[in-house]
């Protein structure tokens, strides 16, 4: 299989995946399908088409990088106890950065990711008591 044609599959499993994904789980679909499809080929081109901006690596400091579909300024909040990750927008903080170019700081990478307990399990967590 061609390299391009390679990297066109894995965005489109991206695109697909609207949770998140690590490279392992879109490994885990790709090679449903296309068995001969190497673990290192999926990682080689998820950060070549992050590094294009075709999609966005969300670092994670406690576990695996994660890949997301959206490119657009949005923030994500990661719960500890699922290890759901969910997007959140925060315009309050458009103006803040607005200011800080205007002081002369090009931002060319931002993550902002918010570490906690989601609403879901934060319930579960009541009714067990
Ligand atoms: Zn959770
Ligand atoms: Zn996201």
């Amino acid at each position: 299989m061609k390299y391009s044609k390679q990297r066109e599959m894995i965005f489109r499993a991206v695109q697909s995946m609207k949770t998140h994904p690590t490279a392992d789980e879109i490994y885990t679909v790709l090679r449903a399908k296309h068995p001969n499809i190497s673990l290192g080929t999926v990682y080689r081109n998820l950060n070549v088409l992050s590094e294009m901006g075709k999609i966005k690596k969300i670092r994670i400091s406690s576990g695996s990088d994660r890949f997301d579909f959206r490119v657009d300024d949005h923030y994500h909040m990661i719960c500890q106890a699922c290890g759901e990750v969910i997007d959140i927008e925060i315009p309050e903080l458009d103006p803040v950065l607005k200011r800080l170019e205007s002081e002369g700081f090009d931002i060319t990478e931002l993550n902002l990711n918010l570490r906690g307990i989601c609403n879901k399990c934060r319930r579960k967590k009541e009714e067990a008591i």
